[in-house]
């Protein structure tokens, strides 16, 4: 999402468009990697930007209710990538390396069929995650 989406994405949804908010959103935009709080926290203040810690795990928090963000966790590790796709979607992460792919498709209705048989829910929404190893892991290995 670029930044004048994201800025149209904040106004549709009525949220206030902080500086803080704007400031985590650049530097996950301009990663290369997915980043830890601590991490945002540091490369934020290496430019002379002190946002609290509190309020970056806030702000990740509502990007991740906002589906804008992908939050990996690796054991006690938890990073923070910015999705590119907009719509419905699902990631594969590599176990090795760490890097995050995003799948532009879901095709899961006959299990969510299955799910409403077995257990008579309505099925409205699902989180799957994918995990492998990517090309350059897989050869390393
Ligand atoms: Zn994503
Ligand atoms: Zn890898
Ligand atoms: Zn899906």
């Amino acid at each position: 999402m670029n930044k004048g989406l994201f800025k149209n994405f904040f106004k549709a949804k009525k949220l206030r468009l902080s500086h803080p908010r704007l400031l985590i959103y650049q530097e996950l935009y301009n990663a290369k990697t997915p980043l830890s709080p601590q991490e945002l926290y540091q490369s934020l203040l290496k430019k002379q930007k002190k946002i609290g810690l509190t309020s970056i795990y806030r702000s990740l928090d509502l990007f991740e209710s906002l589906d804008m963000v992908f939050k990996i966790i690796n054991g006690s590790s938890v990073k923070y990538k910015l999705c590119e796709l907009e719509d419905h979607h699902h990631h594969i992460i590599c176990k090795a390396c760490g890097s995050v792919v995003e799948l532009n498709f879901c095709d899961i209705s006959d299990w969510s069929k299955k799910v409403t048989e077995s257990t008579g829910y309505q099925v409205i929404d699902h989180q799957l995650n994918f995990y492998g190893f990517c090309k350059t892991c897989k050869k390393e290995a």
